[in-house]
Parts: structure tokens; sequence; C-alpha cells
């Protein structure tokens, strides 16, 4: 296994969905298997957009990971927050 050191984030690792579910290679979801932070693929793929980059979808993908365990998933589309923000 080849290994490359990084400083910051990682570009590569586990692919999950938007409730930080891992997936098969079929794209399937392996069930009780969760993953965030370095140890799964960047939701900002390829790129470094900023600062924050890894540690807020590492805190965003666990919060949902851990609604998502306990029954109460969080929906995608929050429309009372875009409401609120407007
Ligand atoms: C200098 C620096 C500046 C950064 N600045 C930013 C920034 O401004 N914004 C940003 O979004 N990100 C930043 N990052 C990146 C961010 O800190 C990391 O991407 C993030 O901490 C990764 O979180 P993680 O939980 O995946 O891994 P980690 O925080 O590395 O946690 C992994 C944990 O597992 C433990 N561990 C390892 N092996 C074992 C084992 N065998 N058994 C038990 N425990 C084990 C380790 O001790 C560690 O506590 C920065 C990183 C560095 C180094």
């Amino acid at each position: 296994m080849k290994l490359h050191p990084g400083d910051i984030g990682t570009k590569g690792g586990l692919l999950t969905d938007r409730d930080a579910r891992v997936l098969n290679d079929a794209g399937e979801v392996i069930e009780g298997l969760y993953c965030v932070g370095n140890n799964s693929a960047s939701v900002m793929g390829p790129a470094y957009p900023g600062a924050g980059s890894t540690l807020g979808p590492a805190m965003t993908f666990a919060y949902r990971a851990i609604a998502a365990i306990k029954g109460q998933p969080i929906p995608l589309e929050r429309g009372d927050l875009l409401e609120r923000a407007a």
C-alpha cells in the first residue's frame, strides 16, 4: 500500500452518502457502517476550496450520522432555514 502523508486532509477514503453511511462498490449502503473525517472521501472531491473544508464536513456529517443512527435523519432541504436567511 502506498502512503502519501499530508497535513490537512485526505483525497481518498470510504465513499459515503448524505448520512455518512459507507457505500460499497455498487453504491449500496453498508448497514451499520458510518464514516466521517479524513477516513471518508471528501465531499469537496479533489479540491480544497478554503479554510474549514475538512473540519466543516467532518462536523456536519457526524451530526447527520448521529441523527440517522437515532432514527431521526435530517432532511436535505431545510426550507425553514432558507426562509430565515432570506
Ligand atoms: C496544522 C493544521 C491546521 C489545520 N487547519 C484546518 C483548518 O483551518 N480548517 C479545517 O477545516 N481543517 C484544518 N485542518 C485539518 C483538520 O484538523 C483535520 O482534517 C481533522 O482534524 C481530521 O479529523 P479526523 O477526526 O478525521 O482525524 P483526526 O483529528 O486525526 O483524529 C483521529 C484520531 O484517531 C486517533 N487514532 C489514530 N490511530 C488510532 C488507533 N489505532 N486507535 C485509537 N485511536 C487512534 C488519533 O490519535 C486521533 O485522535 C488542519 C490540520 C492541521 C494539521
